[in-house]
């Protein structure tokens, strides 16, 4: 991923709307470019202080450095936990296809046995 693309996904991020494939380019490379990095910091503090003031809740966080640095740490474990899914998912799959090709198989050489 370059920086343009990058920067075109900074507000997706902030609003949580990236999917996942996206998100880990996403994170992968604001991890490494400064500079993006930089630029999510400004969207992000901005997004949070809007919403700050909306919410008018009396405990506002002041340490948006530290928000985003936790915001980003969840969105790896949510990239993390939804790629041990698709993972699961293959498996499983994986293991019916096997199961089936078993029963095809016995099937199969059943018939053959009784002819
Ligand atoms: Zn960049």
């Amino acid at each position: 991923m370059d920086c343009r693309t990058a920067e075109g996904l900074v507000n997706r991020y902030i609003e949580h709307e990236l999917p996942v494939n996206e998100l880990e380019e996403f994170l992968e490379h604001v991890q490494n470019c400064p500079s993006c990095y930089e630029e999510l910091e400004t969207y992000f503090i901005v997004h949070e202080v809007t919403q700050q003031l909306d919410d008018n809740s009396s405990e506002s966080v002041l340490d948006f450095k530290d928000l985003l640095e936790q915001d980003i740490s969840s969105s790896r474990h949510y990239v993390r936990k939804k790629k041990i899914g698709w993972f699961l998912i293959g498996v499983s799959v994986c293991l019916l296809i096997v199961a089936l090709a078993a029963i095809l198989v016995y099937v199969l050489m059943e018939t053959a046995h009784i002819l």
